[in-house]
């Protein structure tokens, strides 16, 4: 790091398992640009406000925010984007001038792998397995970009879905339905069915499939936003059924082009990013 160096990163709790230092600070080296991008991880969400007030003191030019605080750091932040208002949430920082300025780059980076299919989806059911953040900003970015008949939500507790909706400030107006995730039989009307849930990461002991393989077909699009394994079982289950696959790895680097962008005024060199993420991700897959 020289004197000029522009410092960036990502505020979450136990995040040091993030793809983004290597995401950002490939495409920063690639450019030759002056930032280092590293991870602030904070365990008290009471911090987050003086976090906030101390990046500001530093000059700090700006943040990721993942897992849990993308609702946390609004109340705090000097104004919002479009987009992050319209869920409440923010996935990246901008320092302008002192000002933190809070932008959500997951609502069009999960929407652009999908947009080559718009045409088929417009006017068909579409549906999102879980209801935490990341379904959020797949439930706008369906209304945004999609005009979707309907949108399935599957999810285990209704009451919580149903309040995490209310909370949220989405658009009212969106055809939501929330369905209960035992009672998956709609799925198989769907145009497009989105894993939201952390099921089939690596490591974790919950069901390898957030829905039975038989509901499948070859008139889907199966998007799962894990990204880790890469051939998670849903997508291994999705190609055997014939469906065209979208892996999470592609709203990973969607999201991450457009906070690249919006710190650096630069578009990143995506194709060599890829590169070197999927370099990294292969050589963490057991042989
Ligand atoms: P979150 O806010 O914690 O929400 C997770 C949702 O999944 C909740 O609705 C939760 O239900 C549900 N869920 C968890 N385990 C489940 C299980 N065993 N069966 C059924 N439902 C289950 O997390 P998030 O931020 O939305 O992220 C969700 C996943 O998307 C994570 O794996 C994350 O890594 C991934 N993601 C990927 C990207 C990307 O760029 N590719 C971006 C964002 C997120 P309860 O509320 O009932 O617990």
């Amino acid at each position: 790091m020289t004197k000029a160096t522009k410092i960036l990163g990502l505020i979450g709790r136990a995040v040091d398992y993030s793809y983004s230092p290597l995401i950002h600070n490939t495409a920063c080296q690639l450019l030759g640009l002056s930032y280092h991008y590293t991870v602030f991880n904070i365990a008290d969400p009471c911090m987050i406000h003086d976090a906030l007030l101390g990046a500001k003191a530093l000059g700090i030019a700006g943040f990721n925010v993942t897992i849990p605080y993308k609702k946390t750091v609004v109340p705090f932040l000097d104004n919002l984007s479009g987009e992050a208002a319209s869920i409440h949430a923010v996935n990246t920082i901008v320092n302008e001038q002192g000002r933190l300025i809070g932008h959500n780059t997951d609502i069009a980076g999960f929407a652009a792998p999908l947009l080559p299919y718009r045409e088929s989806i417009r006017g068909k059911a579409v549906s999102i397995c879980g209801a935490g953040g990341a379904a959020l900003a797949a439930i706008e970015a369906f209304n945004r970009f999609f005009a979707p008949k309907e949108i399935l939500l599957f999810v285990r507790d209704q009451q919580k879905a149903s309040s995490l909706l209310e909370e949220s400030g989405h658009d009212k107006s969106a055809p939501v339905t929330i369905v209960r995730l035992d009672d998956p039989a709609k799925i198989k009307e769907c145009r497009v069915i989105v894993n939201a849930t952390p099921i089939g990461t690596r490591g974790s002991n919950d069901s390898p499939l957030p829905l039975d393989r038989e509901l499948l077909h070859p008139g889907q699009i199966v998007y799962d936003m894990v990204y880790n394994p890469l051939d998670t079982p849903l997508m291994r289950a999705a190609q055997l059924a014939g469906a065209t696959t979208i892996s999470g790895i592609e709203m990973l680097i969607g999201q991450a082009e457009r906070s690249f962008t919006l710190w650096s005024g630069m578009q990143m060199p995506t194709t060599a990013v890829r590169e070197a993420l999927l370099q990294e991700i292969h050589g963490q897959q057991p042989r």
